[in-house]
């Protein structure tokens, strides 16, 4: 299980049971993720289709227990008990859980139970207000699927967030907007390091040799520009990227490379 450790803050990427998704590409797309060679052999395959993962990222503060982005899409009922065995094999009871961080609403991942209660009992579950607000008047891509967080949101545990917010010593939200109507992103600082969970700033890390790919999002000019301003910072502090769909080890630290970026896995 890949761990990252960042100053007293324990990050650990927990894999989703059985995923196995490989996306062929057409020869122009193939070609151009090949020439980005670090891609190889993590995220891509010797034909240049692209490798995608799933997962959910515990982390662990002196004082709290977050979980982030739990197995965001990919949903699937039946793989619930599988999910939560995952999060048990790294020391996770629901139980233990104090702050859910979703990055955006991507379907509901394990953050609900089949009766629309709340996975993870004792914690908040924080979203961006723009997910909430547009889940709530309808106008969200996938409003329908979500409506149960209106509920949970009128009447808690389901919390908006602003983009702004420190959850607790080290740990922070940002604006990272395109994707969706609302998205975070959550920034770990601690003892002089740092690292990013980009939730889906980037759904693939070739995205991050080219910042202009876009996948149906909402807004892909702003995307990229938010794309090429969080890459900066990061190479700049030698931040480590975590991407919850990115293949394992689902991470690296961000370096340039010519006029864009690579991951050093
Ligand atoms: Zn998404």
């Amino acid at each position: 299980m890949p761990t990252w450790t960042i100053g007293d803050i324990e990050i650990t990427r927990v894999d989703d049971p059985g995923f196995d998704l490989v996306v062929p590409q057409d020869a122009a797309s193939a070609a151009t993720v090949l020439e980005a060679g670090w891609l190889h052999p993590h995220f891509i395959t010797d034909g240049g289709a692209l490798v995608i993962g799933s997962s959910a990222t515990v982390i662990r503060t002196p004082d709290t227990v977050l979980l982030v982005d739990p197995f965001l899409a990919f949903d699937d009922p039946t793989k619930l008990g599988g999910r939560l065995d995952a999060l048990r094999d790294a020391e996770v009871e629901a139980d233990d859980v104090d702050i859910v961080v979703n990055t955006h609403v991507d379907q509901l991942g394990v953050n609900l139970l089949a009766d629309g209660s709340p996975t993870f009992p004792r914690a908040r579950y924080l979203f961006p207000r723009q997910e909430l607000e547009t889940i709530r008047d309808g106008t969200h891509p996938q409003a329908d699927e979500a409506s149960a967080l209106t509920h949970l949101w009128a009447d808690g545990p389901c919390e908006a967030m602003e983009g702004t917010e420190l959850l607790t010593t080290g740990m922070r939200l940002e604006d990272a907007p395109g994707h969706n109507p609302g998205h975070h992103v959550v920034w770990i600082e601690s003892g002089g390091e740092s690292a990013v969970i980009v939730g889906h700033l980037f759904l693939h890390p070739a995205q991050i040799a080219l910042p202009e790919i876009d996948n149906g999002d909402r807004d892909p000019v702003l995307l990229a520009e938010t794309r090429r301003n969080l890459l900066a910072r990061c190479a700049l502090q030698h931040s480590l990227l975590i991407g919850p769909l990115f293949a394992g080890p689902g991470a690296g630290v961000v370096l340039t490379h010519g006029d864009t970026w690579r991951l050093s896995v």
